[in-house]
């Protein structure tokens, strides 16, 4: 999964000198044939312009988060982004291409580039002032996030790592709660800015013809809420009574770890502030950890990726993946030039966490090199968020896998087979408890967008963690706004939906591809790997992400893999 410090756009894109090959099918002079030169030299233009400014944004990214330059980065990086933003939003061309589109067929390419402009123009439709009010509270609610350092009952500071400590190793209940309220703390203290940005967002969104801001994050990644809001539903139903009873076994055996019994237990007995990993409901992590301990993780990636015929050779040359000081500490994979120039920022130590890091940004960065170079520069990039994070989280997931562990990690077979059915448990909790959180992040989000002012979300915030994860509600809360401590809600809004939706297409992919690969397993698997790149890496955006799932895996998106491979069930 990514971090906040990790949005969309560190998927997304290539860039390439074929942008010139723009299909212009000519007919006959008037007519058809004059609608679609007009569109196609407008099209070719309108890239033209973008793609250098995208690419001086992506190589300030790579400086901002590799540490060089600061602050020249820092500069280039907001300007190439309001230019951009400047050329998708002139409601004149806007007002073109909706002409254009209604003229063209469905289904060809310059047709498809067209949509992807006018999708984007409706990104940035709306008052500009607003707009840069907007990316104005943003920047200074992503400092005093990152500025914010709690403190514990004797006034002492905390930082980020010393909490993760805490919860990683403390069994002294009453310091694991210290630790929590600590990392709480800059909710109070951000609270009234992401509330009044919530209603920015609003604002712009009313004037974008949509109800709200959560309404409209959806419609800029061309989500459906009401398709969206019933999926959600489905999966709760069936995931409840599962998640219910391995809830329950885990409270038992957190009650056993800490020595207290499992009413004394607290919020703070998880993984993480919000419960949203595993504290380990199976005795598997010590085992994962000494596997996995004398591994290169980005050896373990590149020879995994081999074996399913793709080479992350040349990303891996370009990448910048050893701890440092002064460089971002999270992980992710961006592609400067749409033509190839793919590369991973990662802060890799041995250990099972930078292992599936790896594997997962390994993913991303498989999908960006194997996109068809011969596309429009438009169409170089990834169907959706959703589907470059469904193949890198698959590929993730096998840093759990028992034949991966016995041939690329070298785990004694007679050690791992014998604890592989408690590996494929822990990873089915850890997804079943993955889906409830996000169920609280979504339907939270709405009811921030729905009244941002509301007297009543810290209330919001806890029955909805009480009612999806189970938890209880922590002592001596009221009205203190835990909520906002969850930076995504204020720097990444609407963005919940994609992690999970990615892990649904994730468990569609294996079932379908895994299956007509005639194999059990993705380890050195070539026709698996063969299916990826021609069925969902090649085509990038050439086709609607709806289409391009029901091309890959024979249907539309469905639970049901998910809920069969996690949850041991599917309602009818
Ligand atoms: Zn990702």
């Amino acid at each position: 999964m990514v971090g906040v410090g990790n949005p969309p756009w560190l998927t997304g894109a290539v860039r390439g000198d074929t942008s010139r090959t723009a299909e212009r099918e000519v007919r006959e002079p008037g007519g058809v044939g004059m609608v679609e030169q007009e569109a196609a030299r407008y099209v070719e233009a309108l890239a033209e312009a973008v793609r250098g400014h995208e690419l001086a944004q992506r190589r300030a990214w790579w400086d901002l988060a590799t540490g060089e330059g600061v602050e020249e980065a820092a500069r280039v990086a907001e300007a190439s982004a309001l230019a951009i933003d400047d050329l998708y939003g002139r409601p004149e061309e806007a007002a073109r291409v909706r002409g254009w589109m209604e003229e063209l067929e469905a289904g060809s390419l310059l047709r498809r580039q067209l949509e992807r402009v006018a999708r984007e123009q409706a990104r940035c439709a709306g008052p500009g002032e607003l707009r840069r009010e907007i990316v104005r509270e943003e920047v200074a609610l992503q400092a005093r996030y990152h500025g914010f350092r709690g403190r514990d009952g004797s006034g002492e500071e905390l930082s980020g790592p010393a909490i993760e400590a805490v919860f990683e190793g403390e069994r002294d209940v009453a310091r694991r709660r210290e630790a929590w309220e600590a990392s709480m703390q800059v909710g109070d203290a951000v609270a009234e800015a992401v509330r009044r940005l919530a209603g920015l967002r609003n604002e712009l969104a009313r004037a974008q013809g949509h109800r709200d801001g959560f309404a409209m994050g959806l419609a800029h990644q061309g989500l459906d809420e009401g398709w969206l809001m019933g999926l959600l539903g489905r999966i709760e139903r069936d995931t409840r009574e599962p998640y219910r009873v391995r809830k329950a076994r885990l409270d038992g055996r957190l009650a056993d770890r800490f020595g207290v019994a499992e009413d004394e237990l607290g919020v703070w007995a998880g993984a993480d502030p919000f419960f949203q990993r595993s504290p380990g409901l199976e005795d598997v992590g010590e085992a994962l950890e000494s596997w996995l301990a004398g591994r290169d993780p980005a050896d373990l990636a590149t020879r995994f990726l081999d074996g399913l015929g793709m080479n992350l050779r040349p990303v891996m040359a370009s990448s910048d993946l050893e701890p440092r000081a002064g460089k971002s500490q999270h992980a992710f994979c961006v592609h400067l030039d749409r033509s190839g120039d793919v590369r991973i920022l990662s802060n890799n130590r041995r250990g099972r966490t930078w292992a599936m890091t790896m594997l997962h940004e390994g993913g991303h960065a498989v999908y960006e090199r194997y996109l068809d170079p011969g596309l429009p520069w438009l169409l170089r990039e990834p169907a959706h968020t959703l589907v470059t994070e469904a193949v890198a989280m698959w590929l993730g997931r096998q840093a759990m896998d028992p034949e991966f562990l016995v041939e690329f990690a070298g785990a004694p077979a007679d050690e791992v087979t014998p604890l592989a059915a408690a590996l494929r448990r822990e990873q089915a909790f850890e997804m079943l408890l993955f889906a409830r959180w996000v169920l609280v992040m979504v339907h939270f989000e709405r009811a921030l967008y729905a009244d941002p002012q509301a007297g009543d979300l810290a209330e919001t915030w806890y029955a909805l963690k009480q009612r999806y994860q189970l938890v209880e509600v922590p002592p001596d809360r009221a009205g203190r706004e835990d909520w906002a401590a969850k930076i995504h809600l204020a720097l990444a809004p609407v963005y919940y939906p994609n992690y999970l939706l990615g892990e649904l297409l994730a468990s569609q992919l294996r079932a379908v591809l895994l299956e007509e690969s005639g194999e059990r397993t993705l380890s050195d698997n070539l026709a698996a790997g063969e299916l990826l790149i021609a069925r969902v890496f090649r085509p990038g955006a050439r086709l609607p992400w709806e289409r391009l799932v029901e091309e890959a895996t024979g249907e539309a998106l469905e639970p049901r893999h998910f809920l069969r491979e996690f949850a041991g069930r599917v309602s009818p």
